[in-house]
C-alpha cells in the first residue's frame, strides 16, 4: 500500500496540530489546511522541516482540489468567544466547509471524518448523553451558529453517505483540553489556568455547580485515529470524551491546588444557553474502537499548566 495522504482541515488549531503530529509519527503524509482564524503556524512549527508535511493557507468555505486518501474535517472555531465573534462565518465554515470537503471526498473516494461536538445535544435533558439522543438545542440563540452548524454538517455527512455511498465517520467530541489551547479563547480550562498563573481572579460563571467532563487531547486524538481506521460499516456518530464529570467549582479548586496560586474565586453571570451538565456515554467508543481515555484530569492539567507557564514566561 502507498503512503497514506491525509488532509487535516483546521490542522493548525489546538486539536488539529496534535493530530498532525500523531499522523506524521505513524508515517503518513499530512496536508494541513487552515486559514489561521484561531489557529497558528506556531502550533505546527515543529513539523515544517518534515518532508511528509505540507501547510496550506486556505479557507474551507472555498472549494479545494487536492488528491488525498483520508480527510479529517476539524476546521471551525471551537470556543464560544471565537465562534460568536463572527457567527455567520461560523455557520458557513461548518456548512459550506462540510459540503466542500464531502465533495472532495466524493471526487477522490477518500474516507472522511467530521469533528462534531457534544453541543449537538444542546442543554441535554438526559444524562449522560448517548448518541441516540436527539438533543435540546435552541435554534436562534447565541450558541446556535455553532450547534446548528455542526448539526447541519452531520446531516450532510449522512446524506452523502446514503446518497453517494461515501465512507464517513462522525465523532461527537466532548470538552477537550491540553497544551496549545489558545490562551485567550475563553474556554474554562485555559481561562482558569492563565488566571491562576497570573494571580488574577478566577472567574466562575454562575454558581459553578454546572458540570463538564474533560478529555486530555492525547486521548482524544487516539480516539479520532481509531475511528478513522474502523471498517466502512462504522459511521458513528460516536461520542469521544472522558466520562469523569466535574463541577466548574471543583475544576477551579483543582487548578488553584496544582498551580499553588493565591488567586481568589469570583462569580460572573452565567452566559445564556450555557448547558447545566455534560457527560459522555462512551459505550459505543469502547465497543467499536476499543477506546477509553487514560489521562486523569490531574495529570492532564499538570501538562497544560506547564505549557501555559512556558508561554507566559516567554511573553
Ligand atoms: P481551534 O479553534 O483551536 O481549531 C480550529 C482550527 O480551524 C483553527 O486552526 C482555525 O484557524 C481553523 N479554521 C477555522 N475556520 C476555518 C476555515 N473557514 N477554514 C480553514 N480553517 C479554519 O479549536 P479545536 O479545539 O482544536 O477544535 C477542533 C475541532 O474540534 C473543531 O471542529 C471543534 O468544533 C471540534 N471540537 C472541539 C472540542 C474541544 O473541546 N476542543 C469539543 C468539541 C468539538
Ligand atoms: N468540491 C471541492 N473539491 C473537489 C470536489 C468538489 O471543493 O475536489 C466542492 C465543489 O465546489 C462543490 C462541493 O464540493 O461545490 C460539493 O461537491 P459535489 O460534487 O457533491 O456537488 P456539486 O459539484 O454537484 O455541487
Ligand atoms: N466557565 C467559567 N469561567 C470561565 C469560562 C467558562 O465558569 O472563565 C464555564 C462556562 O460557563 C461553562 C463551562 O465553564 O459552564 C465550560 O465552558 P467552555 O466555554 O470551556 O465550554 P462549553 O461551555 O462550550 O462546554
Amino acid at each position: 500500500m502507498h503512503t497514506q495522504r491525509i488532509l487535516v482541515t483546521g490542522g493548525a488549531g489546538f486539536v488539529g496540530s496534535h493530530l498532525c503530529d500523531r499522523l506524521l509519527e505513524s508515517g503518513a503524509e499530512v496536508l494541513c489546511v487552515d486559514n489561521y482564524y484561531t489557529g497558528s503556524r506556531l502550533n505546527v512549527a515543529q513539523n515544517l522541516s518534515n518532508p511528509r508535511f505540507e501547510l496550506l493557507r486556505h479557507d474551507v468555505t472555498m472549494p479545494l482540489y487536492v488528491e488525498v486518501d483520508q480527510i479529517y474535517n476539524l476546521a471551525c472555531p471551537a470556543s464560544p468567544v471565537h465562534y460568536q465573534f463572527d457567527p455567520v462565518q461560523t455557520t458557513k465554515t461548518s456548512v459550506h466547509g462540510a459540503i466542500n470537503m464531502l465533495g472532495l471526498a466524493k471526487r477522490v473516494k477518500a474516507k472522511i471524518l467530521q469533528a462534531s461536538t457534544s453541543e449537538v445535544y444542546g442543554d441535554p435533558t438526559i444524562h449522560p448523553q448517548v448518541e441516540s439522543y436527539w438533543g435540546n438545542v435552541n435554534p436562534i440563540g447565541i450558541r446556535s451558529c455553532y450547534d446548528e452548524g455542526k448539526r447541519c454538517a452531520e446531516t450532510l455527512f449522512f446524506d452523502y453517505w446514503r446518497q453517494h455511498k461515501l465512507r464517513i465517520k462522525v465523532a461527537r467530541i466532548f470538552n477537550t483540553y491540553g497544551p496549545r489551547m489558545h490562551p485567550n479563547d475563553g474556554r474554562v480550562v485555559s481561562n482558569f489556568i492563565v488566571q491562576a498563573l497570573k494571580g488574577e481572579d478566577i472567574t466562575l460563571y454562575g454558581d459553578g455547580t454546572q458540570t463538564r467532563s474533560f478529555c486530555y487531547v492525547d486521548d482524544l486524538v487516539d480516539g479520532l485515529i481509531r475511528l478513522m481506521n474502523t471498517g466502512d460499516d462504522v459511521t458513528g456518530p460516536i461520542n469521544l470524551g472522558n466520562p469523569v464529570e466535574f463541577t466548574m467549582k471543583q475544576l477551579a479548586e483543582l487548578v488553584l491546588e496544582l498551580t499553588g496560586s493565591k488567586s481568589a474565586l469570583v462569580h460572573r453571570p452565567l452566559p445564556s444557553d450555557d448547558p447545566r451538565q455534560r457527560q459522555p456515554d462512551i459505550t459505543l467508543a469502547k465497543q467499536h474502537l476499543d477506546w477509553t481515555p487514560t489521562a486523569p484530569l490531574k495529570v492532564g492539567l499538570m501538562k497544560t499548566i506547564e505549557y501555559f507557564d512556558g508561554l507566559l514566561k516567554a511573553a
